[in-house]
């Protein structure tokens, strides 16, 4: 693991673990800022989480020094959907924060969803 990586681990998060690999994932690209793996209950074709490798609790807890973090998020998103072929129908990127939103795991990750015309408004 990175110093960046073991500096903020939190020992009770489950994505943390799949980040060090204590806990298997289905991982499908790798940065020093930022892990992409399959979620274990995909609602699409491609249904991938992408994390950053710091523990930050959501998007809500996001400050002004994680600016490159978020961009490597998002270049990993838009990598993680052009590997799978499915990119060129569009793809959906969500972060949920909160209750409301459904929100379960407070270690910040991005849906990236492809593969299946996609409903708007979400449920
Ligand atoms: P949230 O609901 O917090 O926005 O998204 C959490 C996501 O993590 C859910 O889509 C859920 O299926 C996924 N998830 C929960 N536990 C695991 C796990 O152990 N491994 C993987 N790969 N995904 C998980
Ligand atoms: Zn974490």
């Amino acid at each position: 693991m990175s110093e960046a990586a073991s500096g903020s681990y939190v020992s009770g998060c489950l994505f943390c673990r799949i980040v060090s690999g204590e806990v298997p994932g289905e991982v499908l690209m790798r940065t020093e800022e930022v892990v992409a793996f399959r979620d274990i209950n995909p609602q699409a074709p491609l249904h991938a989480l992408v994390v950053p490798v710091r523990h930050i609790p959501d998007a809500a807890s996001v400050a002004p020094g994680d600016a490159d973090v978020l961009a490597g998020m998002l270049i990993a998103a838009r990598q993680v959907a052009e590997d799978s072929g499915l990119a060129s129908g569009g793809y959906r990127l969500v972060m949920n924060i909160g209750q409301d939103a459904g929100n379960t795991v407070d270690h910040l990750h991005l849906h990236v969803l492809a593969g299946r015309r996609l409903a708007w408004p979400p449920g």
